[in-house]
């Protein structure tokens, strides 16, 4: 996802020490989907008439892959349907021809510990996690800001020129004036129900119509100019806030509040072996199927191919067509992928959804974004300049075409990799003409202007491999991002999950996954939505939660997200 800055809260640093961890829980939908996890009483029960019941899981993403993985626990068969690989988002590729173990994460690649969901995941699969090299971050050797063709170089925040820190304390103040901040965090860390949904529900109102430049242009502390352009140019955080400063501001504080953009950590090996694990899981728990069953082996290994058709049969019943021209129907089925794609790649009836629905799918707005990496011999980056005993490469953010630059390495003695160019909309979009090696042909002239001693070239031991997800066949863009007076559309889509005040030939498909999260471009969200949709399958099944361990739909009136006037 691309990354806002949380900034630096120096004093509010202190505090976090003292209090609770901040966790994404809420603002919009405060559910402790991390203790509904973790209890023994598991998610929540099937009646035995309905075990081995099929349904379908369409998109083997992550959010597809842990819907059918805790419906099959519970005992339904689910029959899951990827166009592409097992994975989606999480996609984790090798450089041909080089070293096995060297990897690209080519869409999510750093992990917040405020993820606390998808880490109960990650602890599942018994993946271990690292300190992911972000600009300016503790374990990141040093950090280059190149902006105006004026370099700078720090290993810490305090090394950047007076005019960093102005912006910082801009935008420290800002979100304290304009949104709360620190009340928020408070509430949030303390899991203050009452308190994060008074605050929450007056920011709703008041902001849904504002975007993110719109909210810096109001705050007195962001009356330069200059402050803003530095800030969208560099920020605090991981780089590039200008492309998203057309988005809803509503976007940008789900991010800060929830801590989403600080203390990284990437998952050794990749990011792809999460789903990849959890399809080939045999859970200790399962009902109705024999010990040792698993997603894989319910599915003779490999996944039904693309679905080319949804459509409702006699009984409100789902009818499902693939690529391969198999028709299924089923009582249920549970739709991940990116909702364009029921307006593109899928051939839809109308009544699937309510027509509010169809209008939000419509709505939806996404992200581009591109990323290019090489492989190089080694680390070379930490080699010293002579001159001035600096690393001769840095972590590097800039105005120039790469934008974000990440230096990866597993030890000074083997090879490494760098993404030589991270970028989001319209700098995503300026790489789309480009093959792979012409566009790291731009990169390394980029760079070559910021590091002229350094030959990167020299060091590069393969092809580039390279990626942009709205070019790609089964996704229209990197994720989604509201856009101002967007709040409605994401409440109907996030919400859908409750079927029970839906007319009864609307129900019985459920939406899931980045599009219906209201963090999307955060696996964290696509984990949350897949627990919701769990809970309304197990529902739609006559199934309940154990009454010591309330599910999302259980406690659904007590939390639910901010309704705004729809006249
Ligand atoms: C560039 C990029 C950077 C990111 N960075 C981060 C990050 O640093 N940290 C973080 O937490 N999150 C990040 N994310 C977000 C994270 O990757 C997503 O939230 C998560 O992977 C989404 O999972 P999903 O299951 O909802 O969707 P997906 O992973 O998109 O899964 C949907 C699946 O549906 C399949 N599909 C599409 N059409 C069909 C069809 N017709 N039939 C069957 N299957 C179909 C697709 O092939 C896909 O596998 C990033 C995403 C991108 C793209």
């Amino acid at each position: 996802m691309t990354s806002v800055p949380t900034a630096v809260h120096d004093e509010q640093h202190a505090e976090a020490q003292a209090t609770p961890p901040i966790t994404m829980f809420g603002p919009d939908f405060p559910y402790a989907y991390d203790d509904f996890l973790a209890h023994p009483a598991g998610l929540g029960s099937i009646p035995a008439t309905a075990h081995g019941t099929e349904i379908a899981v369409i998109g083997g993403g992550l959010s597809g892959i842990i819907a059918a993985y805790e419906l099959m626990k519970m005992g339904l068969k689910p029959v899951v349907y990827e166009a592409d690989q097992i994975g989606g988002r999480l996609r984790t590729v090798g450089f041909p021809g080089c070293d096995e173990s060297l990897t690209a994460e080519m869409g999510a690649m750093r992990f917040p510990p405020s993820s606390t969901a998808f880490q109960h995941y990650i602890d599942l699969a018994g993946l271990e996690t690292r300190p992911f090299p972000n600009p300016l971050a503790p374990e990141t050797p040093s950090t280059v800001v190149d902006l105006k063709g004026e370099t700078h170089y720090a290993t810490s925040v305090d090394d950047l020129p007076e005019v960093y820190h102005q912006v910082m304390h801009a935008w420290n103040a800002c979100l304290e004036d304009g949104a709360d901040f620190s009340d928020m965090q408070r509430a949030m860390r303390e899991r203050d129900i009452p308190r994060i949904r008074e605050i929450w529900s007056r920011l709703v109102e008041k902001l849904d119509n504002q975007t993110f430049y719109g909210f810096l242009c109001d705050s007195p502390a962001f009356k330069s100019f200059r402050h803003r352009e530095i800030f969208g140019q560099v920020g605090f955080g991981t780089g590039g806030w200008d492309t998203d400063f057309p988005n809803s501001i509503l976007e940008i504080l789900r991010v800060v509040y929830t801590g989403a953009d600080d203390d990284h950590r990437g998952i050794v090996g990749g990011s792809q072996q999460l789903p990849l694990r959890l399809w080939e899981r045999e859970p200790e728990k399962i009902v109705h199927h024999p010990y040792g069953t698993s997603l894989k082996s319910l599915h003779g290994g490999e996944p039904r191919p693309a679905v080319t058709r949804l459509h409702r049969t006699a009984g409100h019943r789902i009818t499902v067509t693939d690529a391969s021209g198999d028709i299924r129907t089923y009582a249920a089925a549970i739709f991940t992928a990116q909702s364009w794609m029921l307006l593109s790649k899928i051939a839809c009836d109308d009544s699937l959804f309510p027509i509010d629905h169809w209008t939000a799918i419509e709505r939806t707005h996404y992200m581009e974004s591109s990323k290019l990496f090489v492989a190089v011999d080694r680390p070379f980056w930490l080699d010293k300049d002579e001159e001035t005993g600096r690393d001769v490469m840095s972590m590097t953010l800039t105005d120039r075409m790469t934008r974000g630059t990440y230096l990866l390495d597993d030890g000074p003695d083997r090879p490494a990799t760098v993404c030589l160019s991270y970028t989001w909309c319209d700098d995503s979009l300026k790489w789309l003409p480009l093959s792979a090696n012409e566009r790291m042909e731009v990169m390394l002239k980029s760079l070559g202007e910021i590091y002229p001693k350094v030959d990167i070239r020299k060091h590069i031991i393969g092809n580039p491999v390279t990626v942009s997800w709205e070019n790609e066949p089964y996704f229209m863009g990197a994720f989604k991002a509201n856009l101002p007076g967007h709040y409605r559309y994401q409440r109907r889509l996030f919400t859908h999950f409750m079927q029970d005040a839906l007319p009864e030939d609307k129900r019985g498909i459920f939406l899931a996954g980045d599009d219906i999260s209201w963090t999307a471009g955060w696996a964290e969200g696509a984990v949350q939505t897949a627990l919701n949709v769990v809970w309304g399958v197990m529902h739609h099944f006559g199934g309940e939660t154990d009454a010591s361990n309330p599910g999302p739909g259980d406690v659904y009136d007590e939390i639910a997200p901010v309704a705004l006037d729809e006249d």
